[in-house]
């Protein structure tokens, strides 16, 4: 059963529950931020953020406005990070959604620098990416999502896609009605679909300015590429990238001890 979750902006109060939740579940430490003058803190994602609150400021309609939007992994269907990974570490679930299994993972960093969100954190200790696991652990278990179940003024729905779908609909109704003629939804057509949809209270358009998101996610050609050309060569290139990793490593430790 594919699962879903709808995050509406037009309730989220920046209160920034969802994001310490996230860290209290996963068992992730704080980071050290400085005041930039935004209250979007910290900056972007790393391996120990999976998720944060955009804060935007833009005019609509000659008019100041702003908005509070959760970010982290999106859950593609049409997944960059799946199809650019050489060791076959990332996989969509039984759920529809999308996750790293760090005993595959060799550390090439090549999701990272393809995934079209850009919300995947490397941790050069570990060797590892990571990134959202949607609470793989806590959905297997019945639970719902820490994020979701944490958040005070009801900004993140959890549940089956197909309801999901059904109260995306009811709330844009009910938003454009409330004075948001603009609102939108996204995430279903969006690469395929996204587990994490978005209802928009200012819509689609500048997207990236009014929330953080890209207005029309794409995956890279280079991308693609990578993809037809060396997936039937996988195990080769593999060997390869851990080669060329452990060539790296041995002479960045010879330098250090020279
Ligand atoms: S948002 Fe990035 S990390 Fe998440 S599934 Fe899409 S491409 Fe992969
Ligand atoms: S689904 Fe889980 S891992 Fe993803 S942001 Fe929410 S709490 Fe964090
Ligand atoms: S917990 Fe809910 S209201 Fe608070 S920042 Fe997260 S999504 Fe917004």
């Amino acid at each position: 059963m594919k699962k879903s979750m709808l995050i509406d902006n037009s309730k989220c109060i920046g209160c920034r529950a969802c994001q310490a939740a996230c860290k209290q579940w996963n068992q992730l430490p704080a980071e050290k931020t400085e005041f930039t003058g935004t209250y979007e803190n910290p900056p972007r994602f790393s391996p120990i953020t999976w998720t944060k609150i955009a804060f935007r400021e833009y005019e609509q309609n000659g008019k100041l406005s702003w908005t509070f939007t959760k970010l982290g992994c999106v859950h593609c269907t049409d997944a960059a990070c799946i199809k650019v990974c050489p060791a076959n570490a990332i996989s969509h679930t039984e759920y529809g959604t999308v996750v790293i299994d760090e005993k595959r993972c060799i550390g090439c960093n090549y999701c990272a620098a393809n995934c079209t969100f850009n919300v995947i954190g490397f941790d050069q200790a570990a060797n590892v990416a990571r990134k959202c696991t949607f609470c793989y652990d806590r959905i297997a278990a019945g639970m719902i999502p820490a994020c979701a179940k944490t958040c005070p003024t009801g900004a993140i729905t959890y549940g089956d896609r197909s309801e999901i779908m059904a109260l995306a609909e009811r709330r844009l109704a009910e938003v454009k009605k409330n004075g948001h003629p603009n609102a939108d939804i996204y995430g279903v057509e969006e690469l395929d679909g996204l587990a994490m949809m978005y209802l928009l209270k200012d819509g689609k358009e500048n997207a990236e300015v009014k929330y953080g998101l890209p207005e029309k996610p794409r995956i890279r050609t280079a991308a693609h590429i990578w993809d037809l050309v060396f997936k039937p060569v996988r195990a080769a290139v593999v060997l390869a990238m851990v080669f060329a990793l452990w060539i790296n490593k041995s002479e960045s430790a010879k330098e250090k001890t020279s």
